[in-house]
């Protein structure tokens, strides 16, 4: 009976496994004709002076209109697309179509002069090519490069061989900053930060979303603050979503904050509304 029964859990198992793996595949070569099917779209979500409540700029989100699964989170499909080396085209596009919107939007907000940041993956990064490819985005877009900043996260930096450093170089020379993203869900954060001298922190939302519940959550965004300030590093707060954070984040003099309080992802034409609205908090 026993083994019977480890026998039935066994085809279970495989079962599920086989439905994964077919899964997988098929996002895969759905994944592989999306650029040319023109099926993926940037979401946009403001970045707001926490001083002076404006909209500074936006972060560029990448998503999936597929159609049958309908509109698909990156949660869902980078993490193949990392696996399959398919982050490039998909990365590659979203670095062209943020820079294109993002001129389009300074040309007609000539006045606010948004900025825009992409994500850019550790697998991207390895890429030999990569400052090629965004110094081409800019110049195709006429769009000047300090209007751009790049997100990675620390596993960039970890996985980073002479090629990436060179690529990080010839960026920062360039002016377009770059932003650590996710700080302190890593593992060795702190070491990283003395060695690649990033130009902007952004607090992991895990330690904002609970900073108001739990003292040891203040505490820890406390000393984060008080480490980006001794790295001159500008400081933004991610997964902003009560009205007692931005109190607290503006009591800190946190430079800048972003979250479903002051608005979710947005498509371009959304989020353009949102800056004639001149809305600010
Ligand atoms: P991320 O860069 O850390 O982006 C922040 C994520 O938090 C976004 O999820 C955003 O929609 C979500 N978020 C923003 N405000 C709030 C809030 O107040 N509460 C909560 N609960 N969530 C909030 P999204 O759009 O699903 O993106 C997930 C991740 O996918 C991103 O994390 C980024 O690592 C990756 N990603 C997105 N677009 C791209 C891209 O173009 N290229 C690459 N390589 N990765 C991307
Ligand atoms: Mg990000
Ligand atoms: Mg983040
Ligand atoms: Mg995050």
């Amino acid at each position: 009976r026993a083994k019977a029964q480890r026998k039935g859990h066994c085809q279970v198992f495989d079962t599920a496994m086989h439905t994964f793996a077919v899964n997988q595949l098929r996002l895969e070569t759905d994944l592989r004709r999306a650029v040319e099917r023109d099926e993926l779209a940037l979401y946009y979500q403001p970045l707001v002076n926490l001083a002076s409540g404006e909209i500074d700029g936006f972060e560029a989100l990448l998503r999936w209109r597929h159609p049958e699964r309908g509109l698909m989170s990156p949660a869902e499909f980078i993490p193949v697309a990392e696996d399959t080396g398919l982050i490039v085209p998909l990365g590659n596009w979203a670095l062209r179509e943020a820079c294109r919107q993002l001129s389009a939007w300074q040309v007609q907000f000539p006045a606010l002069r948004p900025k825009v940041s992409v994500n850019v993956s550790a697998v991207q990064f390895a890429q030999p090519d990569l400052a090629d490819v965004v110094l081409q985005a800019l110049a195709s877009a006429h769009l000047e490069a300090r209007y751009l900043k790049l997100e990675i996260t620390e596993s960039v930096l970890m996985d980073s061989g002479d090629a990436a450093m060179q690529t990080l170089d010839r960026l920062q020379d360039q002016q377009i900053k770059f932003l650590m993203d996710d700080f302190g869900t890593g593992y060795s954060s702190l070491s990283y930060l003395h060695r690649f001298p990033l130009d902007i922190l952004k607090i992991d939302a895990s330690f904002v979303q609970k900073m108001e519940k739990e003292a040891k959550h203040d505490e820890i965004v406390q000393a984060i603050v008080a480490l980006a300030r001794s790295l001159n590093m500008e400081i933004v707060a991610e997964g902003m979503e009560t009205l007692g954070t931005l109190a607290r984040l503006r009591e800190l003099k946190v430079g800048f904050g972003q979250g479903y309080l002051f608005s979710q992802p947005l498509d371009a034409e959304a989020a353009g509304r949102l800056l004639a609205s001149r809305r600010h908090w």
